[in-house]
């Protein structure tokens, strides 16, 4: 089994969970390196104790999960069969009975319970996140460099925008350029719609891009990522297009001053919730306080927000691995919005940002 998978077992043995049933996408795709999307169909994957681990998938993703390198069993089932019994099945003939289940509570459907509860009625269950999250949260060295790759496509979508900002050019024709060159590039997927708003509209933390167009004077906002190899980015920056006003400017500044503390406070053994109260500080002292609407950032992976929450109660240590956005915004309603955002990288004695497009004010 890969280390993963063995992580996790040995959790089971420590904790005395008979197994673990692991349901979304993205925590089988960690466990096991097969990423699909299987839509509303089951994809399943058991991890026991000491027994080999089983995949759950629809018949016609078993080639695709075998490239991917899954070498033990697989439970496939056609649109017709009822995934439920075949699972059944399989775990009688190994002679596996479960007394601790351990899931994927914040995934599952009530669907899915009631027919997990069926199939195993006089078991109790846990919380498997508790064990993924934390695993996923350190980042090994292939990840750390997937997430390098995905964050300068990142900052190369940032870059296409502010060259394609032109007077009357809407926020959905600016937009549209980014993706057309990045999908030029090979990205198929973004890791979350793309924004890009400009006026009065960069006041919301996460508008709509429309029809809206281009005028001196406006902030432009651009907050995009891509999926590499499965793994997330996201960066925000903020420019002006021609002169703005003082107190936009202003704005600006402060935001910066607070991603820039933030950044810089960022190192192995730094309290989480102490990085938010950095740049919250240099935002309420500048009289901006209630416009800085949300955390300071998210973890980042294989999904775009994870753990580590980047907020002010958390008091997580920052280690070595651990992968997250440091994203401060000012929101002021009538004269536009500002965020900086970085995904940042912690390493044995300090952290890296991963993405790198210019953060001193653009006037375009
Ligand atoms: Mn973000
Ligand atoms: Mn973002």
């Amino acid at each position: 089994m890969n280390q993963r998978l063995q992580q996790l077992s040995s959790w089971l043995t420590e904790k005395n969970i008979t197994c673990s049933f692991v349901t979304s996408t993205p925590n089988v795709f960690y466990l096991t390196n097969f990423y699909t999307d299987p839509h509303e169909r089951l994809l399943g994957l058991f991890v026991f104790q000491n027994e080999e681990p089983i995949l759950i998938c629809p018949n016609m993703e078993i080639t695709q999960a075998r490239k991917a390198g899954w070498e033990y069993e697989i439970i496939g089932y056609s649109d017709t069969d009822n995934p439920w019994e075949l699972i059944q099945n399989s775990l009688s003939k190994r002679n596996v009975t479960v007394s601790t289940l351990a899931l994927e509570k914040e995934h599952l459907t009530v669907e899915r319970f009631e027919q997990i509860t069926k199939l195993f009625p006089s078991s109790s269950f846990v919380s498997a996140e508790e064990k993924l999250h934390t695993l996923r949260m350190i980042k090994d060295e292939k990840e750390v460099s997937i997430l390098q790759e995905a964050a300068k496509f990142a900052d190369y979508g940032v870059e296409v925008g502010v060259q394609a900002i032109a007077e009357g050019k809407s926020e959905l024709d600016v937009l549209a350029t980014i993706e057309f060159e990045l999908k030029k590039k090979g990205i198929r997927q973004m890791s979350f719609d793309t924004m890009v708003l400009t006026g009065v509209k960069t006041a919301a933390p996460h508008g709509k891009p429309g029809l809206e167009t281009i005028k001196k004077g406006d902030l432009v906002l651009f907050d995009l990522g891509v999926v590499l190899d499965g793994y997330c980015s996201d960066i925000t920056r903020t420019v002006a297009f021609g002169e703005i006003s003082e107190k936009q400017r202003e704005v600006y500044e402060t935001v910066l001053n607070a991603q820039l503390a933030a950044v810089d406070a960022c190192k192995p053994g730094i309290r989480v919730g102490d990085i938010d109260r950095k740049a919250r500080s240099i935002i309420s002292d500048a009289g901006f306080g209630e416009y800085f609407t949300h955390r300071i950032g998210h973890g980042l992976g294989i999904d775009v927000h994870e753990f580590p929450s980047m907020n002010e109660t958390n008091d997580l240590l920052l280690q070595k691995g651990m992968v997250f956005t440091i994203e401060p915004g000012i929101y002021v309603p009538e004269i536009g919005g500002v965020r900086i955002e970085d995904d940042m990288i912690i390493t044995a004695d300090g952290a890296e940002t991963l993405t790198k497009f210019p953060k001193e004010l653009i006037i375009k």
